[in-house]
């Protein structure tokens, strides 16, 4: 009898083929040379811009944004000003083990980020990033209590700040992380049957943003030096011994697969899309004395973040993972200046999201709208060449690649929901956001060295995968397409399309 069809997708936050070419060549990533010279690879095309709650998304719905409606970590609500941070339920298409679960596959899922909370699988899930902590992570509910017995609560990631002179600890403990949720993986292969394996590492985005400037200027000195500069590596290398252990594991019938939801380069500086809005008038501060009051203070420095600092500084531990300290953020809002200082009834124009997304203030669609349907294409087109050549007042480079419309973008059925610009940064800038304002100008010098960038890393390997082939153009929400074409199961509703070239 011929055996099964499996497949196996491994994701990794933030991969770059940056760091993993150099390394192949000096012979460091034996496993990752080997699937490349006999699988196909690409520079994979994330979401614009490259954001993992949204780059995840497509890859596990095999749909673009305006299909799916996950644009951003932070969500605008509609006909509102405010948001709402994304979980699954706000994800509006099925993932590929879904589909492929109807069709009879057995599906293990772990560790993908947007999955919490857990929905019902052909199999077994372990939710992913944006889990809330203490939180029930597990389908079925019960396969929660076979895991902790095992190997004690699932290990959440490490956030991302760095406490000064804590490098080493800080890095053991990302290490660490990896290597509990490694074992959780091999449990799971070993124990349970399965047809799709479908598992996300984040180490190699923490420690890259952490890391980034340690791995490119490796001449920095220190008594820690050279376990910091070789942390970025390091993380590579003990995913290619996962790699080999897992090739040791499978059969031939077994497709690899291993997806990266963006790249990684340097991270210089941080683009605040509310300040530059402010800056062109197209966001307008409340004329009222506490706002403008809360408008001296962050002139001088004085808001939540400078705060935190200093107080961290003297010893107190104030700052936990911020996505999850909801009622800090709350008492910031009030504050510090914020959405709530902003005068909705003279705002054009205002950026909700970590993604610099701008969103016009339209009289149809929003609660206190003042642009006109005929004044909307024109604002549009006035903003698109402003951030077009907005320069780095430092340097004069060129701060954003692309800017782009909603209908360039989004034609899906949630594009009515959809941001009405978006932009792509240079390597080097990134948008940052938070619902109070943390610097006075619309750039800053971030808190780490990396950040995301457009093309990440697609490699697949198995049988009926060509060998040695670069796919010119691939996107991430081909990669479920591709996954169900190996199991002949039907993805014509989703976006996404299987390569030319890729399978023999
Ligand atoms: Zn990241």
């Amino acid at each position: 009898m011929e055996k099964k069809d499996k497949v196996i997708v491994i994701g990794l936050d933030g991969a770059t083929f940056n760091v993993i070419s150099p390394l192949v060549e000096r012979g460091e990533l034996p496993t990752i040379k080997k699937v490349l010279e006999n699988g196909a690879s690409a520079h994979l095309a994330s979401t614009i811009p490259p954001l993992s709650s949204t780059a995840w998304a497509s890859f596990m719905t095999g749909m673009t944004p305006s299909n799916h409606g996950a644009y951003d970590f932070i969500i605008k609500k509609q006909g509102s000003y405010g948001s709402k941070f994304l979980n699954g339920t706000l994800i509006k298409a099925p993932a590929f083990w879904e589909t492929l679960g109807s069709a009879g596959k057995k599906a293990i899922v772990q560790n993908v980020m947007g999955t919490y909370p857990p929905k019902p699988v052909n199999g077994y899930l372990i939710t992913g990033f944006l889990s809330p902590p203490g939180a029930g992570y597990t389908y079925p509910a019960t396969f929660q209590e076979e895991i902790e017995q095992r190997f004690g609560n699932y290990p959440r990631a490490p956030g991302t700040s760095v406490p000064p002179g804590g490098e080493r600890e800080y890095i053991q403990q990302v290490f660490d992380n990896f290597k509990k949720r490694v074992d959780i993986t091999h449990y799971l292969l070993d124990t349970k049957e399965w047809d799709l394996f479908v598992v996300v590492f984040e180490a190699t985005d923490i420690l890259q943003h952490a890391f980034w400037k340690y791995y490119a200027e490796p001449q920095r000195i220190g008594k820690d030096a050279l376990f910091i500069q070789n942390a970025i590596p390091e993380i590579y290398r003990r995913f290619d011994v996962l790699l080999s252990q897992i090739l040791e594991k499978i059969d031939k019938n077994t497709t690899l697969v291993v997806v990266s939801d963006h790249g990684f380069n340097c991270l210089h500086k941080v683009i605040f899309m509310n300040n530059l809005l402010m800056d062109m008038d197209l966001l307008t501060l409340k004329k009222r004395p506490s706002t403008q009051l809360k408008k001296l203070c962050l002139k001088y420095h004085l808001n939540a973040e400078t705060l935190v600092t200093i107080g961290e500084k003297m010893g107190f531990k104030i700052k936990g993972a911020a996505i999850e300290n909801k009622k800090g953020q709350q008492i910031a809002n009030k504050l510090f200046l914020s959405q709530h200082d902003i005068d909705w009834k003279k705002t054009k124009a205002f950026s909700v999201g970590v993604g610099g997304h701008i969103y016009i203030n339209l009289k149809e669609k929003e609660s206190q709208g003042n642009v006109s349907f005929t004044e909307y294409r024109e604002l549009k087109a006035f903003l698109t060449r402003m951030l077009e050549n907005l320069k780095d007042p430092e340097t004069g480079e060129n701060i954003i690649k692309e800017v782009y419309q909603k209908e360039e973008l989004y034609q899906g059925q949630y594009a009515s929901s959809a941001p009405d610009l978006s932009i792509l940064p240079h390597e080097g800038y990134f948008p940052l956001y938070k619902e109070h304002f943390i610097s006075p100008s619309f750039l800053m010098k971030p808190s780490v060295s990396g950040g995301h960038t457009l093309h990440g890393v697609f490699i697949m390997y198995g049988k009926d995968v060509c060998k040695g082939v670069k796919i010119p153009q691939m996107n991430i929400w081909d990669v479920a397409s591709i996954v169900c074409k190996i199991f002949h199961v039907d993805a014509s509703h989703m976006d996404g399309k299987v390569p030319d070239g890729l399978f023999v």
